[in-house]
């Protein structure tokens, strides 16, 4: 396919995979192009879960709102791919956040829960954690909070996302590397591959992950990306972590106490990861260094008997946008850049950041600017419309976060963080008022089951 194209994308993980099947349902002509194999990069090393990410309640509360939202758009668009995942988080003493605030965080988590399809919390007494999960290091443990995610087969998800663009029209090139691009003055207009072929198209997006800030330099544009590096050690599946067969996960207080780890067991494989540390490099040559595999390891084996034996190890970086402000507060927002209003080169857009949790709506909006750019294609329909091509039928309305006040703290980590945490703040004295009148009580193992039998 060439000619008349278009669009180039460029990147076969989840985000271009997005791009290319918003694209094709709005019925523009286009090509994703992958220098190795779709979905094998930083999709296929991420935690695997489809969520809202929890944490940045505390710093981000406005992006946890947004990934929430499109959680729930994924999870119909991709019915039979995820699965519900219940997640411990048990408590122990000594940990940096003891059982009132995590169950505060989990309420206020409750109410975005609904629009990813998730299910309220529930808070075990150290009893019924050890119950649930005979295999936990008991000393110490003062009860534990649960709370549920959606795990994906991320390749799955990618290969899905591409079947979808295909049926639609596009072409994907697997093992066709990007070297540079093409251009007609300040107008970009196509691209040429290692092997020396062209392609001529009137857009061409820059959808490359942790690879965003050298493809744009090929354009000689700046794309300043903050890499995050995360390992995840690999074990065979963990019988200890199933309850009448339904998998849990855990998320534990990590060794230092200023980070949690994830214990994924779902696939053919348990996850134990990741880590989080600055990355400056170049993003094919990542490798885990003893340092953090030990440090997982360690973080895990004082809660569960893990086997010394483990299968390997994974690596991605995170493209996180570049921002100023601490490590710790490092926005998982992301970007469209349209080139053309910013650096005049036309027929080039960059959509950066985000997470595998939001790529739905991060294609949505990058499809709104291109096709505002080619004057051509339908509205976005990649919520409407389920990867097997049938309807999702009626969609109920959540308010997403305002626009200008995203926008407004996102260039204020500061602010961002007395936003998040003022809310917190509320949630506390509610939490507290609600356990003076009785209203917080604790679950059983059968309420458990009640809970996520069906999981
Ligand atoms: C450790 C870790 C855990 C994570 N856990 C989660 C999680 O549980 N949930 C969540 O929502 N998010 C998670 N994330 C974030 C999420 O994984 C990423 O935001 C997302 O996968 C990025 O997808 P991508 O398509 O932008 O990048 P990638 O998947 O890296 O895809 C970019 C693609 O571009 C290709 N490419 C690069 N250069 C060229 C070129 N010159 N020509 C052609 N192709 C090229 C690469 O080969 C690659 O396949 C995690 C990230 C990490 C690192």
């Amino acid at each position: 396919m060439d000619g008349n194209l278009d669009a180039v994308v460029i990147g076969g993980g989840i985000t271009g995979a997005g791009v290319v099947r918003d694209l094709a349902l709005r019925g523009l002509r286009c090509v994703l192009l992958e220098k190795g194999r779709a979905g094998r990069q930083t999709t296929a090393a991420s935690t695997h879960l489809i969520h809202g990410g929890l944490r940045y309640l505390l710093y981000d509360r406005l992006t946890t709102q947004t990934t929430c939202w499109d959680s729930g758009n994924i999870v119909r668009i991709a019915k039979g791919l995820p699965t519900r995942l219940p997640i411990v988080w048990p408590v122990y003493r000594g940990h940096k956040h003891g059982l009132e605030t995590v169950e505060t965080l989990l309420e206020s988590y409750d109410s975005m829960q609904p629009m990813k399809l998730g299910r309220p919390h529930l808070r075990l007494s150290a009893e019924e954690t050890l119950r649930l999960i005979p295999a936990l290091a008991p000393d110490g443990l003062l009860g534990s909070l649960i709370f549920d995610e959606w795990w994906v087969d991320p390749v799955g998800l990618v290969n899905a996302n591409l079947d979808s663009a295909r049926k639609n029209g596009a072409e994907i090139r697997e093992n066709a590397k990007v070297a540079s691009f093409n251009r007609d003055g300040a107008a970009v207009t196509g691209v040429t591959l290692e092997d020396g072929s062209t392609i001529r198209s009137r857009l061409v997006i820059n959808a490359s992950g942790p690879w965003v800030e050298r493809i744009a330099d090929l354009a000689g544009l700046k794309v300043p990306m903050r890499l995050q590096r995360g390992t995840h050690l690999v074990y065979p599946p963990l019988d200890m972590l199933k309850v009448s067969g339904v998998p849990l996960g855990l998320l534990l207080e990590a060794e230092g106490g200023d980070r949690y780890v994830f214990v994924v067991p779902l696939g053919n494989e348990t996850f134990v990861g990741p880590t989080d540390i600055p990355f400056n490099g170049d993003p094919d040559e990542l490798k885990p260094t003893e340092d953090e595999v030990a440090y997982l390891y360690r973080s895990a084996k004082r809660y569960l008997p893990l086997p010394e034996r483990r299968t390997g190890t994974v690596i991605g970086a995170r493209p996180i946008l570049g921002q100023a402000g601490s490590e710790k507060l490092l926005s998982r927002e992301y970007e469209v850049v349209d080139h053309e209003a910013r650096d005049r080169v036309s027929g080039f857009i960059t959509i950066a950041g985000g997470k595998l949790s939001d790529f739905r709506l991060m294609a949505q909006d990058a499809g709104d600017l291109s096709s505002r750019k080619l004057g051509k294609g339908g509205p976005c329909r990649t919520h409407l419309e389920r990867f097997d091509g049938s309807s999702v039928g009626e969609i109920p309305y959540y308010a997403p976060p305002p626009r200008a006040l995203k926008k407004f703290l996102r260039r204020h980590p500061r602010l961002r963080e007395l936003h998040a945490l003022g809310h917190l703040g509320w949630q506390f004295a509610g939490h507290f008022g609600r356990k003076a009148l009785g209203g917080c009580p604790s679950a059983t193992l059968d309420d458990f089951k009640k809970n996520y039998g069906d999981a």
